[in-house]
């Protein structure tokens, strides 16, 4: 897993659409040698709406899905 829910503006700077699904914690990202085995098991995971490889990583993003605050840009700004 290299990116769960992220802040606004961690998710700007990852690069993130402003709409993404990481703001709300409903995606998760997964980064491995074989993306196209990494996708076919993203694909059985329980209650995936959506899996893709994008840039270089697998993008899921689930029905009901609350993931933390996770991610090398995730937190940022994140009030604790
Ligand atoms: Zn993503």
């Amino acid at each position: 897993m290299t990116s769960g829910r992220r802040t606004p503006e961690g998710n700007r700077i990852v690069g993130g659409v402003p709409n993404s699904a990481h703001l709300s914690g409903s995606a998760v990202d997964y980064d491995g040698p074989d993306l196209p085995a990494l996708l076919a098991e993203a694909r059985k995971l329980p209650g995936v709406r959506k899996a893709f490889i994008h840039k270089g990583h697998v993008h899921t993003e689930g029905d009901g899905w609350n993931v933390p605050y996770y991610g090398r840009n995730g937190t940022k700004g994140l009030k604790r």
